[in-house]
């Protein structure tokens, strides 16, 4: 009951929240739940940084968003705290399978992605794992089924939702392309656009890359749905 309570009150603020307010500097200003709370405090992080300002509340309110800033930039917390919260206010369990999916260029990459969302999100109850390989196909695959939460790699992904009995991402509420210039640079193209046929349509996408490119905008017409473009330039 309590619990039904906070969500609608979170819900209010999520639509009370104005895009424009040049207010919104400290993550306290943002209508996070209570684990995402604590997770953020526990980590030490109290400002936001300008594309987190810019994308995070527009991801909050369920836009696609196309997000372009420069490396170092903190664009890891502008994906992995909407997908947070999309999953808890979808109130997602253990059974609810496959909710979120992020896709990196790189293991090391996904690795730190990996890090960051279980230092912000410890507080929250899904179940999260790395899909890069490295170990044998089945011995991923007994672990994929419970997972909420999965940052992978575009090839090896792929590889599971092709192969993989009883594991399938019909239900995912949420996709994340991080580095999507470097994912395009790397050839992944055929790969990414072979696992976004298994995703379901009904899904917020968001993407994110340091550079904004003729590349970045194909991936984006692909996989986005009238996103919001937001990009931020180094103040001189
Ligand atoms: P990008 O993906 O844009 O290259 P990262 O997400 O890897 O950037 O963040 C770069 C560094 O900034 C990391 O060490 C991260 O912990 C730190 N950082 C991110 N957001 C904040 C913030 N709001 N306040 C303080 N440090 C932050
Ligand atoms: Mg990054």
């Amino acid at each position: 009951k309590r619990e039904q309570e906070d969500l609608q009150s979170l819900e209010g603020r999520i639509s009370d929240l104005d895009l424009k307010s040049s207010e919104i500097k400290l993550f306290s200003d943002l209508p996070f739940s209570q684990p995402t709370t604590s997770g953020l405090k526990a980590s030490h992080f109290t400002t936001l940084t300008d594309i987190q300002a810019s994308a995070i509340p527009l991801a909050l309110k369920n836009n696609d968003i196309l997000g372009a800033a420069k490396t170092g930039s903190g664009k890891t917390l502008a994906f992995i705290l909407p997908v947070l919260e999309k999953l808890y206010r979808e109130q997602w369990t253990e059974f609810d399978g496959l909710g979120a999916l992020i896709i990196s260029p790189t293991r090391e990459l996904a690795v730190q992605i990996f890090e960051v969302l279980r230092k912000v999100g410890r507080y929250h109850a899904f179940s999260a794992g790395l899909v890069i390989g490295g170990k044998s196909l089945k011995e991923e695959a007994e672990r994929l089924t419970r997972m909420n939460i999965l940052v992978c790699t575009p090839g090896r992904m792929l590889q599971h939702l092709d192969q993989t009995a009883g594991f399938d991402a019909d239900n995912l509420q949420i996709l994340v392309l991080d580095e999507a210039d470097r994912i395009m640079d790397m050839g992944f193209q055929r790969d990414v656009d072979a696992l976004v046929e298994h995703l379901p349509k009904s899904r917020q996408t968001l993407m994110f890359s340091a550079t904004q490119s003729k590349k970045v905008s194909d991936l984006a017409r692909l996989s986005l749905k009238d996103p919001e473009y937001v990009s931020v330039h180094e103040s001189a």
